[in-house]
């Protein structure tokens, strides 16, 4: 063990081509000009360019990589890469190693196979990939991977990091706006930073390789809840098992040497439920580092003989998986702007850039739930298990009580930061975590940062960091438009922030969020509640929202239109895809197993006749009966769902489809699997086609 802490810091980062190898390889002034790049945005020259990829393909070589991709994150979600050698034919036969300027900073990968909404005409299928020299390269493998922007070759935006880069630029702007009127030393750079907290199940891969379901939805469609659950909790900080812990081991390593603070690692409350939370960074790395790790956990369970499942809701019944976006914005003095400090009811550029988020939050509630909307992530929010489909935010009682004092004009006569009385001497009375924890909360405000966890595990975090960035830097720029007009700046910055708090305080709700009061009570205050992603996708393209994105310049109106249209798709499609992997399963093994299980309880009935010892209510008869009826209901329901598909295919507009598939489509596939489980259950068990949920919620 000794040894592998040693080996850590040596270990860390091997693989990035990062600030100090840059500093140690490049020449001076093309480490300065690369620098500036970084820094300011300034473009980066050809020769630079030349120089930086020729010393950057030595430095992967000798890490042993051949290839090189550009590395990118188009709308599909996942990161896509086109793997090109270095190799360059020589005139005499040889080969030599290869790698220009110009093939480092653009790229042309076939933009046609990635989901554009309409943006690239099919006569025009070029797009680029453009270098982002702010996230650094690394290698995967045998391939170097160089992070890059996406965009249609009429500059369309096509991928998530393009927006997410904007919507930094904008928060930064109008952050320094309002730091500048109150003369922060020293500040040049506030920066948004994000720390994701993974959840994920691990399962054995053979008994993923049996559901049919798993392997084509990622989740289970059939399945009967097991004797034991999560009930007891008693997975949750659990002693973690041997394979699993080999896996975590070797996980980390590799998180570690490219660069990815992977600090903490435990079970979930559900079995086979894990996660993993990074050391927080900003917001760009940490999005594509969170991508990395995804993969990374994908593959590293392979090798172990696991499944890593990040689908939402693998399991009904059973806690689903989400994607804890905790964020706060940094400065580059190092100073976190949304940690109040001793006294937070003094310090007004805390109070200042709590209200720009209350009022964010409030404003754009619709924004934050299209952000994490999906069909996947429909099954966890409003469950009562992950946060609710209603937006609102958790400030604790102190912070509460501060900004109600302050709306109400009168001094606030709470303890300030009441220490914890542990009543053991020896211990220093530590501070008490002023927020306590709400579980239930989806936004919530936890000490220094804000905790956002409607994310679904299985998502790129980068589409609500965009949202959380440009709401909040639209809240700022109304701040700074005022308090710039003005001579009396303290007496603007009271009123705005007790303006602020008694607009938006609806918004804030400290109680619990799972009831069903809270349900009622936000249909009071006006509070959308939009449950599924059909509901909320709808909200995505009103005036309110076009105008935002266009006022900062993250996406046009066109560019918003596309996206809206490619959720739209993979919302429909993935439903699609779910009904027909069910009606597969119900006809193919489910019908033909229990059809084989009631032949052989016949014949043991005509045993039993033949013999003489059936009596009139025989056992074997009646659990025939049952299942002959069951079967029917089975075949019944199997043709109803595959009527709705059928009928889905007359409908042309995707707005129309995403209804018709929440409330025709769905219903039939729950009518389908709540037969199907039942049948499950009266079924000996050495006849059910796949692995069940107690096999694979314990097989590891
Ligand atoms: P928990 O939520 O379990 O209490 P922590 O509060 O320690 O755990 O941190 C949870 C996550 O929040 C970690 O990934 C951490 O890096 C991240 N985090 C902590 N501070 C910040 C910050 N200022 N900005 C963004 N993320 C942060
Ligand atoms: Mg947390």
């Amino acid at each position: 063990m000794d040894y592998i802490n040693k080996e850590i810091p040596k270990m860390f980062g091997n693989l990035v081509f990062n600030d100090s190898v840059m500093k140690n390889r490049l020449p001076k002034d093309i480490y300065r000009s690369l620098k500036k790049t970084i820094e300011e945005g300034t473009e980066l020259d050809i020769n630079s360019a030349n120089s930086i990829a020729s010393v950057m393909r030595d430095w992967a070589i000798e890490k042993g990589a051949t290839h090189f991709t550009h590395w990118f994150q188009p709308l599909t979600g996942i990161t896509a890469e086109k793997h090109e050698s270095f190799i360059a034919a020589q005139q005499d036969g040889t080969v030599i190693m290869e790698f220009n300027g110009n093939e480092l900073i653009k790229g042309e990968p076939d933009a046609s196979s990635f989901p554009s909404g309409g943006l690239r005409a099919t006569f025009e299928a070029r797009g680029y990939t453009a270098w982002d020299p702010t996230s650094y390269s690394f290698i995967k493998g045998r391939c170097l991977c160089i992070p890059t922007v996406f965009c249609s070759y009429c500059g369309n935006v096509l991928d998530k990091k393009t927006p997410l880069l904007r919507s930094m630029e904008k928060l930064n702007e109008n952050a320094l706006r309002i730091l500048n009127l109150f003369n922060v030393e020293g500040v040049t750079h506030v920066s948004s930073t994000v720390g994701p907290e993974q959840e994920y199940f691990l399962i054995d891969k053979k008994l993923f390789e049996q559901r049919e379901d798993l392997k084509f939805c990622g989740r289970t469609l059939f399945g009967a809840k097991p004797p034991k659950g999560q009930e007891m909790e008693d997975h949750y900080f659990g002693a973690i098992r041997p394979r699993v812990d080999a896996f975590m081991e070797e996980l980390d390593s590799e998180l570690w040497k490219l660069g990815i603070f992977a600090k903490t690692e435990h079970n979930e409350v559900a079995p086979s439920q894990h996660e993993l939370a990074p050391i927080f960074t900003t917001t760009n790395t940490a999005s594509d580092h969170n991508q990395i790790t995804m993969e990374m956990l994908k593959r590293i369970a392979e090798k172990h003989g696991l499944t890593c499942l990040l689908h939402e809701k693998p399991f009904a019944g059973i806690n689903g998986s989400g994607k804890h976006n905790n964020w706060s914005l940094s400065t580059n003095t190092g100073k976190n702007l949304l940690d109040g400090g001793k006294n937070p009811i003094t310090n007004k550029i805390f109070l200042l850039f709590l209200s720009a988020v209350i009022k964010a939050v409030d404003q754009h509630q619709d924004l934050l739930r299209i952000s994490v909307a999906s069909a996947g992530n429909d099954y966890r929010l409003g469950a009562n298990e992950a946060p609710p489909a209603i937006l609102s935010i958790f400030l604790g009682d102190e912070l509460t009580s501060i900004m109600e004092s302050i709306a109400d004009d009168k001094a606030y006569t709470g303890s300030v930061h009441s220490s914890m009385k542990t009543g053991v001497h020896a211990i220093p009375g530590f501070r008490k975590d002023t927020t306590d924890r709400n579980r239930t909360s989806p936004f919530a405000f936890t000490g220094n940062k804000f905790e956002f966890r409607m994310v679904g595990s299985g998502m790129s975090i980068a589409d609500a960091n965009i949202v959380l960035n440009t709401i909040v830097a639209d809240s700022l720029s109304e701040f700074a438009d005022t308090l710039e007009k003005t001579e009396d700046i303290s007496t603007a910055v009271d009123n705005i922030i007790k303006q602020t708090y008694i607009k938006h305080k609806r918004i804030v709700f400290n109680g619990n969020n799972y009831s069903e009061e809270w349900v009622l009570e936000a249909k009071k205050r006006g509070l959308l509640n939009l449950k599924t992603t059909a509901d909320a996708l709808s909200f995505f393209i009103s005036k309110k929202n076009i105008e935002l994105f266009e006022r900062y310049g993250i996406l046009s109106e066109v560019e918003l239109r596309s996206r809206y249209e490619i959720l739209l798709e993979n919302y429909c499609k993935i439903i699609n895809i779910e009904a027909l992997t069910m009606q597969q399963i119900a006809k193919r093994n489910i019908y033909p197993s229990v059809s084989r299980y009631i032949k052989s309880l016949t014949e043991l009935y005509c045993l039993k006749k033949s013999i003489d010892i059936a009596f009139e209510k025989d056992s074997t008869l009646l659990q025939i009966k049952k299942l002959t009826s069951l079967l029917d209901s089975l075949h019944f329901e199997t043709e109803n769902l595959e009527n709705t598909v059928a009928h889905s295919k007359n409908i042309k507009n995707n707005e129309e489809l995403s209804f018709y598939c929440k409330d025709i489509i769905i219903p039939s596939m729950n009518r389908l699997r709540a037969v199907a489980d039942e049948l499950e259950t009266n079924t000996a068990s050495s006849y059910w086609p796949f692995p069940t949920y107690g096999q694979l919620l314990y097989s590891v």
